[in-house]
């Protein structure tokens, strides 16, 4: 980011980044993006202190930066002063360990049937909330019985010369494998070889929680390595907005890296499909498929600036209906709807999601972000699958609609 993004005489104070926040749409215990962000960074400039404690209400959602006419960086000043309050008054316990999500991860795939017991049962859940702030409300994500890195076997494709490097993330890895075995099954169908390496958490739920100095950590071991790949010549794909969010633009925005020959290499799976279709290498003899699914794109996916890259695939495939819902932040955000008092405001931003769902009829939702896919399956009930799922299912029939692996 040129730095003129911080520069606060930028800011117009026109509010329309206040009239976009989901939170200050729905609460007024947030004093919004305009005043926490360069109102506030003026003062935060001269004494760190200066940090509003309703700074924590930002999700994170980056749709103030999607809407500034001035381009300012509005949401990594939230960042940065999240940043600032935890270093000053620490961070609770519940969000050291909500944040460190491959630390979780970690642990989970230890027995994750145990660990799925336990977070499904009621008594656990209410001393959860009442001992670490977690809700007892919300629907806790599953684990998968297998790390995607577990499931996945690279297979023999004929004579691609793409070198293609995957970066699954950690929702995909503990939790739904079969969104990455989705994508490996699709290229194998292009003759393209997936590369997958072990990666840390990309950092996005630590910066979320003000915990700057280890996800800036994390960023740099994480840059590092992909960068091995990069120079080697590979390409790299994430399948998560967030992901690709914080690898492409977070590591130099926030942490100052020097990421760009990462972003030179990094590509959304949807783009990078897109591309093999627009360069006539992509198999598109798709089967029918007589379904019909809500789509909603996640904030980040907005934010990243790449469109909805899935849709035009997706048209392609016969008997498919999909109705864009168009209802805005799910109001998940990552870790923000887990924390107790965090939930209500969640639930309140994502009741556009839920109308959404239930006006336009349909039983099935895709969605890019594995947090958006919980958060509507939580409101509505619906199913939801990562449009990948679909894909899979028109490109090499087989059981590519299911929620999750077990
Ligand atoms: S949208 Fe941008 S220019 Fe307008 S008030 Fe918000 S930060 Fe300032
Ligand atoms: S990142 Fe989202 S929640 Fe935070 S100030 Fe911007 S619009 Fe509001």
């Amino acid at each position: 980011m040129s730095e003129n993004r911080y520069a606060l005489d930028n800011c117009i104070k026109c509010s329309i980044c206040v009239s976009h926040c989901p939170v200050a749409r729905v609460t007024d215990k947030f004093a919004g993006p305009k005043q926490n962000g360069p109102d506030l960074e003026r003062f935060r400039l001269e004494d760190p202190a200066a940090v509003h404690p309703s700074i924590g209400y930002c999700t994170n959602c980056k749709n103030c930066d999607v809407v500034c006419p001035s381009g300012v960086a509005i949401s990594a000043m939230n960042c940065r002063a999240k940043g600032a309050y935890v270093s000053l008054h620490g961070a609770p316990l519940r969000d050291k360990l909500l944040a460190g999500v491959d630390r979780m991860g970690r642990a989970a795939r230890l027995a994750p049937w145990l660990v799925n017991r336990l977070t499904g049962w009621q008594p656990f859940r209410l001393l959860a909330e009442k001992t670490l702030g977690i809700s007892s409300r919300m629907t806790m994500p599953r684990y998968a019985g297998k790390t995607f890195r577990q499931l996945y076997k690279p297979v023999h494709v004929r004579g691609s010369s793409r070198k293609v490097l995957y970066y699954p993330g950690c929702y995909v890895n503990y939790n739904n494998p079969r969104v990455g075995l989705a994508l490996a099954a699709v290229l194998a169908h292009n003759n393209i070889r997936l590369e997958v390496a072990d990666f840390d958490c990309c950092g996005l739920p630590l910066t979320a929680n003000g915990l700057l100095a280890e996800a800036r950590a994390k960023a740099a071991k994480n840059l590092a390595r992909l960068l091995e790949y990069v120079d080697r010549g590979y390409q790299v794909i994430t399948t998560c907005p967030s992901c690709y969010l914080t690898l492409g633009q977070e590591y130099s925005e926030l942490f100052q890296l020097d990421s760009r020959p990462l972003q030179e290499k990094l590509t959304d799976a949807f783009v990078f499909l897109s591309q093999l279709k627009q360069q006539g290498e992509l198999a598109v003899s798709f089967q029918e498929l007589p379904l019909r699914f809500g789509y909603h794109q996640p904030c980040h996916l907005k934010a990243a600036g790449c469109g909805v890259p899935s849709q035009a695939l997706l048209q392609l495939i016969p008997g498919l209906q999909v109705v864009d819902l168009d209802a805005g932040c799910c109001g998940l955000s990552g870790t923000y709807g887990f924390k107790k008092e965090k939930y209500p405001v969640s639930q309140a931003i994502g009741d556009n999601v839920k109308r959404a769902v239930q006006e336009s009829g349909v039983e099935q939702v895709i969605t890019e972000c594995g947090m958006c896919q919980l958060q509507i399956r939580h409101l509505t009930g619906a199913m939801v699958y990562h449009p990948l799922q679909v894909l899979a299912e028109a490109c090499v029939p087989g059981a590519w609609l299911t929620p999750e692996l077990s």
